[in-house]
């Protein structure tokens, strides 16, 4: 019997970036799939990777440039149609967006191939796991090989044979149904519903039923139909014969356009069904020693907000961080990692279900619409939460996340990462003042692009050598017209919790013509950060409760003075 520090049951993509995570980190794990081998289940299907979560967990994994070179050119294009064809909203991808998209097996193929070979044992199903005491876990396979380990992650899916060890919650069945189409080189096969569809993403609803599809880079359209039925519908369908099955699915879409129709009845192969499954908003369970558990395993959630992916990948990075940051104490890590993972899963799968309730209710395309559009509502400002640490290792990451964290359930203004990192400005190389507004550099070009995007900046900054960070000094100096008339905010961190270089931040906003609110957070690395993991005083939530509100209200009240400039 082979003992293994760390198994992870499941490699898919949170067990695949827990495993690399750790890898990078200098910590080996074992990583077990039922799979016979990485290629023997098509991956297919495109997913939007979050800035918050999916590209977090990327950058932690070291991955994210790797990443970049995957997304998929034109894929955040985005259509919404009724179910008579009529095209209600129709945005081209811009380039600029915060969601790109990836292929699925290409992703998981990249972690896959960051791994020193033969990380993944493929073939290995886990069949039965008993606890033999002291936090060890002993786990049989279906090929009857037996091992013993003292981590055990639970990265198995939605039917996770993991998760009995630490809960009674079975997923519970949606009340809707999906049958999976392909329609292959859509362009020259299939040019009306390429056409339908067209670049990126594509919502057709209505009739408490939709079709859900993307345009895939190799060409192809990859539609979800989607139903909302009795859990016995689709075993009452024949899918061994794709032309019996396509009338049976067809049947529930009388009325609607020919072109929608025929993104089912012209589709190639066979059509594949699936009953979306979700475990109960919030699902939680007590700490259990040695065991825990990652991604679709602890929150399977409802896939209507694109979410359960990049939340699984962030599983695995904060838990990989969690191990990192607790060297030889496992329960510490991991009851760290699941005080972040319990409210943060909440949240998102209290979106996905409530996403679900739009896409198959009463009016779904009028309510989609008023989403996009408030989301896209100029009235409500634009809040950039500034990363000005640059280093390859910075507390300042966990920082940002807890302010995006808590400013993503405010509706009065929307906020995204700006990190300086990627920025990568040289020292000011301008040959001419940035007053003046007349930049050769490209690199400055597109930072004035970035900074003109946001209508106020939360800079979260550390404190160097009693000052501000000299990055983020550069980044201001940079450009000039692009931050006036603006707001501005600070979360600060350091042994004195970061004060100084606040202090020396605020001339410098007065000068660029940036209002600086009164209230601010300053995170003191003594006492709200535990072996440098983010562990901010209760008082902290209500300080940046604060600064988030006089920020927000300055950005606000300051738009009048950016549209006369
Ligand atoms: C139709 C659909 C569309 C979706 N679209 C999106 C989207 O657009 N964006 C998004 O973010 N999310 C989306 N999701 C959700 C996303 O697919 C999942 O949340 C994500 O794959 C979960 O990753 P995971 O690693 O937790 O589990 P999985 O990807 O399910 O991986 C689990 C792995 O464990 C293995 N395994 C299972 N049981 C055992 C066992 N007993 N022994 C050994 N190995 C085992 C499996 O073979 C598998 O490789 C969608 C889901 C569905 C169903």
């Amino acid at each position: 019997m082979t003992h293994y520090p760390i198994a992870i049951i499941g490699a898919g993509l949170s067990g695949l970036t827990l495993a690399r995570v750790l890898h990078v980190n200098g910590i080996e794990s074992a990583v077990f799939d039922l799979e016979p081998s990485p290629e023997a289940r098509a991956q297919g299907g495109m997913l939007d990777i979050h800035t918050d979560s999916g590209q977090v967990a990327l950058r932690a994994a070291d991955l994210y440039d790797e990443f970049r070179a995957l997304v998929h050119t034109g894929g955040e294009a985005l259509r919404i149609l009724d179910r008579h064809g009529v095209v209600h909203l129709s945005e081209e991808d811009d380039g600029d967006g915060d969601r790109p998209e990836v292929d699925r097996g290409q992703l998981r193929d990249l972690l896959l191939h960051s791994l020193p070979p033969g990380t993944v044992r493929w073939g290995r199903k886990a069949t039965a796991i008993a606890a033999v005491g002291g936090g060890r876990h002993e786990v049989t396979f279906a090929d009857g090989t037996v091992i013993t380990t003292d981590l055990l992650v639970g990265a198995d899916g939605a039917w996770s044979r993991v998760r009995p060890l630490v809960s009674d919650a079975v997923p519970a069945y949606t009340g809707i149904s999906f049958v999976e189409t392909e329609l292959l080189d859509a362009d020259t096969r299939h040019p009306a519903s390429a056409a339908v569809i067209g670049g990126g993403f594509f919502f057709c609803l209505g009739d408490r039923k939709g079709m859900l599809a993307h345009r895939e880079p190799d060409g192809s359209l990859h539609v979800y139909t989607a139903v909302e039925a009795d859990a016995g519908w689709l075993d009452g369908i024949d899918f061994t014969d794709p032309s019996v099955a396509k009338k049976a699915v067809l049947t529930r879409f009388d009325g609607w356009a020919d072109e929608l129709r025929a993104l089912v009845a012209d589709a190639d192969g066979p059509l594949v069904p699936r009953r979306v499954h979700a475990l109960p908003v919030g699902h939680r369970f007590d700490r259990v020693p040695g065991v825990t558990l990652l991604g679709d395993a602890a929150h399977l959630m409802s896939p209507f907000a694109g979410e359960g992916a990049n939340h699984a990948m962030l599983d695995g990075a904060e838990l990989g961080r969690a191990i990192v940051a607790h060297p030889g104490d496992t329960e510490a890590a991991l009851a760290a990692y699941e005080g972040d993972m319990f409210p943060r899963a909440e949240r998102s799968a209290g979106g996905s279900a409530a996403s679900q309730r739009l896409l198959f209710g009463d009016d779904a395309v009028a309510a989609l619409l008023d989403q996009f559009t408030s989301h896209a509502d100029s009235a409500v400002p634009t809040i950039a939460v500034v990363l000005a640490s640059t280093r390859p290792v910075r507390v300042g990451e966990a920082v940002a996340r807890w302010v995006l964290d808590r400013a993503a359930t405010r509706t009065d203004a929307r906020f995204e990462l700006v990190d300086l990192a990627e920025a990568d400005l040289p020292p000011l190389d301008e040959p001419l003042p940035p007053a003046l507004g007349r930049y050769t550099q490209p690199h400055t070009q597109a930072w004035a692009a970035t900074v003109a995007r946001y209508d106020g900046f939360l800079f979260v900054t550390p404190e160097y050598n009693h000052g501000l960070p000299g990055a983020l000094k550069n980044a201001l100096d940079r450009v000039y017209a692009e931050w006036n008339n603006k707001a501005a905010a600070f979360v600060s961190y350091g042994h004195d919790g970061g004060v100084r270089a606040v202090e020396q931040l605020r001339p410098v906003m007065a000068a660029l013509q940036l209002a600086d609110v009164g209230a601010q957070v300053s995170l003191n690395l003594r006492t709200d950060f535990v072996n440098r993991e983010l562990a901010p005083a209760a008082h902290q939530d209500a300080a940046l409760a604060t600064t988030l509100d006089q920020l927000v209200a300055w950005a606000t009240a300051l738009a009048p003075l950016r549209v006369a400039a």
